[in-house]
């Protein structure tokens, strides 16, 4: 079932976002009828609750009109991408692994071919044929710790080289019978970048959108000065910030061991996994921040690889992408940040127990 919750004041949304959050004041505006800022969200989407927060719009706009398209196109996306959706694309071309090719809309296709593109580019740390190894652990589900057996016979199943895309049909094809596509770490920024497209085409020009903690803010506050994003600590309760980032028109997406887990033995298992081992990552990183001007899904993909990656060699993938920064908080408080964001002015710790390692 869907719900739409309505919210028309700034501080129940801020109460709804996830790993980030927005420290911001605004005045209040009107448009169209409806008061400003407006906010609404719609939950069970993407496996989140995403929130739009309308901040100024042109004069004339409909705003339940830009909420209701944006709200459709997470649904279509949802419908496309979602394992959750017996009959989503991306189920139909699971079930077919090793049997045929399956022709897919273009935004699913233009996900899995951006997915295979930070696959090749990360050298598999993100890896969209992690679905094996997802369903397996279950890190949300059953708490179940698989044995070593179980996890060595599901890795010969995850290897994006065994995905086989053509342009031309729009079709994908997974080589092998029991590979499965997982488009957990990707999908949610893609839909934030189509929802911003339509609140641009609706006359939107100053919003928050966020996709449980993907955050994407469309243009500059309404008095024209930056948002200041919060930063989750991830050590601390979901509300408890570590930092401020200064962004206009930015993607600000966290990927972080707090996010989903479960303890056995005092050993933390968490929902981001290296596929070379078939096990959670295990690199000295609790969260990693990726600030991004151009493309929200690929600041989540680059999030999730950036994590797997660890901070020096995670530090150096990002450094050879433009456009992109990113930080990484390690498990012992210390802060390693890329060349365009360590010791920046937009980036503010509130944390004095945070610091800078270099
Ligand atoms: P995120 O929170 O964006 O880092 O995405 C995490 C989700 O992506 C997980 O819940 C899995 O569904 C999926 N995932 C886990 N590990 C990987 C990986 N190494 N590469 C790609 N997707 C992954
Ligand atoms: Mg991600």
């Amino acid at each position: 079932m869907i719900l739409l919750r309505t919210a028309h004041n700034s501080r129940r949304a801020l109460q709804s976002f996830g790993a980030l959050a927005l420290l911001c004041c605004t005045a209040l505006a009107s448009c169209s009828f409806v008061s400003l800022p407006a906010s609404k969200s719609i939950i069970r989407m993407l496996g989140t609750t995403s929130t739009i927060t309308i901040h100024n719009a042109r004069e004339g706009a409909n705003l339940d009109r830009a909420f209701q398209r944006s709200f459709d196109r997470i649904t279509e996306i949802h419908a496309s991408m979602s394992l959750q959706e017996p009959s989503s694309e991306i189920n139909k071309v699971n079930n077919l692994a090793g049997q045929a090719a399956v022709s897919v809309s273009e935004d699913t296709f233009l996900v899995i071919s951006a997915a295979l593109d930070v696959a090749r580019a990360s050298g598999g740390a993100f890896d969209p044929t992690v679905g094996p190894i997802v369903n397996l652990w279950d890190i949300t589900g059953k708490k179940y710790l698989p044995t070593a057996e179980e996890v060595a016979a599901v890795l010969p199943f995850v290897d994006y080289r065994q995905v086989e895309i053509d342009p031309a049909a729009r079709s994908v094809k997974l080589l092998k019978a029991g590979m499965q596509i997982d488009l957990g770490a990707i999908a949610k920024g893609y839909a934030a970048d189509e929802v911003a497209e339509v609140l641009r085409e609706e006359g939107v020009d100053s919003a928050i959108i966020d996709l449980g903690g993907n955050i994407y803010v469309l243009g500059s506050k309404p008095d024209g000065t930056p948002w200041r994003v919060a930063v989750q600590n991830p050590f601390l309760t979901r509300g408890t910030y570590l930092a401020s980032y200064l962004a206009v028109d930015e993607s600000v997406v966290s990927s972080g061991d707090y996010e989903r887990y479960f303890e056995q033995d005092g050993v933390r298992y968490h929902h981001i996994f290296d596929t070379r081992t078939g096990y959670p990552a295990r690199p000295s990183v609790a969260s990693v921040t990726i600030l991004a001007a151009n493309s929200s899904m690929l600041a989540d993909a680059y999030a999730t690889a950036a994590f797997v990656l660890g901070p020096e060699a995670g530090r150096q993938f990002l450094e050879s992408v433009a456009g992109v920064e990113g930080v990484f908080v390690l498990q012992n408080g210390g802060l390693a940040g890329t060349s365009g964001v360590e010791h920046s002015e937009r980036f503010r710790i509130l944390d004095e127990s945070f610091t800078w390692i270099d």
